[in-house]
């Protein structure tokens, strides 16, 4: 029996690599493990691939840690062992490049942040091995090969995924480009006008310009092959969700939303709405409180257009945590 779109995709689970001392293995240069709360959290739902560069390049564990250097412009970005001054470049920049060439099928990164192998931000980028050197902030070799590669897809650390906002967007990146990714299989038309359909207010809520580019591909179907309507769909795809949506957009999907049924609320109703939104606008609730509030009353009137957009629930809501511990590094 055929599966329905919805069977698909959810039958399918993201696979996200993760860097292996977060939970898998103590493999940090001082012996230690770290946790990772989401990455706890998802291994139910995802299928996780686990890796330590360091351990990879035949470091062994405890050792001595590791800095990136790179001493000014025109100097290239080197991986010493400081203490001892073992140069590590090579290896790291090999194994880098043909893990990230020999991946199978993956649609998310969880990386260890700020270690100079994995890190993708706040990297310390010294200016000389000597002890008390200058730094200024980067990437890791490894995190930055895999930046490189896949600029479309849900990359993150440790760190900052503890922000809700991040959180939140990498989740729902993740599970978009998952989705994707398994209708990309068979190229079907239909498929991509449901997954259009379907994630439009989300769209919205992220990118305006980009939602009506993908619409346009969409429509150009019978111009241009599917090959070529997925290949540019993806490439915008990957525009539209390439910074978290401002909570003005946020607002503004919220309030179309409740357009669907607005004529159906008594005053008080509406007033209670809105007040929750503007409640959201002052920074005084979550964005998942007027979420709630518009998604069940989609549910009480029965609007099954809008109780099909992913915009009330991008990931599965299991994966939900509102707790916020970045200190408002939502950039
Ligand atoms: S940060 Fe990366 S290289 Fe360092 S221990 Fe963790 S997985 Fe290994």
């Amino acid at each position: 029996m055929k599966l329905s779109y919805k069977e698909r995709i959810n039958n399918v689970k993201p696979v996200v690599v993760v860097s292996r001392c977060l939970g898998f293995s103590a493999c940090r240069y001082n012996g230690q493990m770290d946790g990772c709360h989401l990455v706890d959290k998802l291994k139910d739902f995802v299928e996780f691939i686990t890796v330590c560069p360091e351990v990879e390049i035949g470091l062994e564990t405890p050792r001595e840690a590791i800095r990136v250097v790179k001493e000014d412009e025109l100097s290239p970005v080197r991986l010493v062992q400081h203490v001892t001054e073992r140069e590590l470049s090579k290896e790291m920049f090999e194994f880098s490049n043909e893990f990230v060439l020999n991946l199978p099928i993956v649609d998310g990164f969880i990386l260890k942040g700020k270690s100079p192998s994995c890190g993708t931000k706040e990297v310390k980028i010294y200016k000389s091995t000597q002890k008390g050197s200058a730094s200024v902030k980067g990437k890791g070799v490894f995190g930055d090969i895999v930046l490189e590669k896949f600029p479309g897809l849900a990359i993150e650390d440790d760190g900052r995924v503890k922000n809700y906002n991040i959180r939140q967007h990498f989740l729902t990146k993740l599970y978009l480009m998952k989705n994707f990714r398994v209708i990309k299989e068979s190229m079907l038309i239909e498929d991509l006008v449901e997954f259009h359909s379907t994630n439009k207010l989300l769209l919205m809520s992220y990118n305006q310009k980009q939602l009506k580019i993908l619409g346009s591909f969409v429509g150009r179907h019978g111009e241009l092959n599917s090959q070529q309507v997925y290949e540019e769909y993806e490439k915008n795809l990957a525009l539209a969700l390439n910074k978290l949506p401002r909570y003005t957009s946020n607002i503004n999907v919220l309030t179309r939303s409740m357009g669907y049924f607005s004529d159906k609320l008594t005053h008080r109703e509406k007033e209670f709405i809105l007040d929750t939104i503007e409640q959201y606008r002052e920074s005084k609730v979550p964005f998942s409180v007027p979420l709630y509030v518009i998604k069940s009353n989609a549910i009480r009137f029965e609007e099954k257009n809008l109780i099909n957009q992913t915009f009330f629930e991008p990931y599965p809501s299991e994966l939900d945590n509102v707790t916020d511990s970045g200190k408002g590094l939502d950039k």
